[in-house]
């Protein structure tokens, strides 16, 4: 209820992905790409538009599923955008497949070691990975900041701890961004807020989504105090060339 037909599902902009695309090495004529955990599928149109070639957009949310093949339809891309109800650590595709992964606001559900481990067999020998996570910007978080993300998501790591992870699951790092705060509001946060305003009158019989909202709401406001000591990052990193599996 709170989060249905939203723009997105977590923090990210077009701007971003295309910033991320850029950065992105030569890809092979024709390359096979998956989105995971694609929710309404914003980066998957910014995807299919920019490399023009088919997207496969996959979550377990069918909702969102439906949201992205209306938007692609109307953005002309359908036949670039195919979708797949599959949980991501649930992947049949076969060794060495793929060329390029995308997930943004979404390898935080399998925990990021799990997700490097799980999708790099999948990889072609070169394959590109490039994920958004929640990461800390700093080694000395604020305490409050530090408080409230121990309990929210206490796996939450620093640039170099995620880099460290990466590199120990044997891939390279190709580069690394972080997304401008507008990132948070425009397309995430500022929708929420607009969502909490209209259901607010539901909640005095509604007590889960009162909770809910609650806990939005702290989140949100611990992104205006301490929003300069966290952070969503772009990853890329590509599976060596000439690994084995
Ligand atoms: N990339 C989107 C959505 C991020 S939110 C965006 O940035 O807007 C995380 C998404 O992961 C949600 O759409 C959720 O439905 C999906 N998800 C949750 N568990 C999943 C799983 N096990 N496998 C695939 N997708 C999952």
């Amino acid at each position: 209820t709170l989060h249905s037909d939203l723009p997105r599902q977590g923090p990210g902009s077009d701007a971003s992905t295309l910033e991320a695309i850029n950065r992105l090495p030569a890809l092979p004529p024709s390359p096979r790409v998956l989105d995971l955990g694609c929710g309404p599928g914003r980066q998957t149109l910014v995807l299919a538009r920019t490399l023009k070639v088919p997207v496969v957009a996959i979550d377990i949310h069918q909702p969102f599923l439906d949201q992205l093949t209306t938007a692609a339809a109307k953005a002309g891309l359908a036949d670039y955008v195919k979708t797949r109800r599959i949980s991501m650590d649930a992947l049949d595709y076969p060794v060495e497949s793929i060329d390029l992964i995308w997930s943004e606001g979404a390898a935080y559900i399998i925990g990021v070691s799990k997700a490097l481990q799980l999708w790099r067999p999948m990889l072609r020998p070169g394959g590109l990975l490039a994920f958004t996570e929640a990461t800390w910007l700093t080694d000395n978080p604020p305490a409050a900041a530090a408080a409230f993300w121990e309990k929210a998501y206490p796996d939450m790591n620093t640039v170099a701890g995620n880099l460290r992870k990466a590199e120990a699951e044997e891939y390279e790092v190709i580069d690394t961004f972080t997304l401008p705060a507008e990132d948070w509001w425009a397309e995430y946060y500022a929708p929420l807020q607009k969502r909490i305003a209209n259901l607010r009158p539901d909640c005095a019989d509604w007590p889960e989504l009162a909770a809910v909202i609650d806990a939005t709401e702290q989140e949100i406001n611990m992104f205006v105090r301490f929003g300069d000591s966290y952070g969503y990052v772009f990853y890329i990193l590509r599976k060596p060339a000439n690994s084995t599996l």
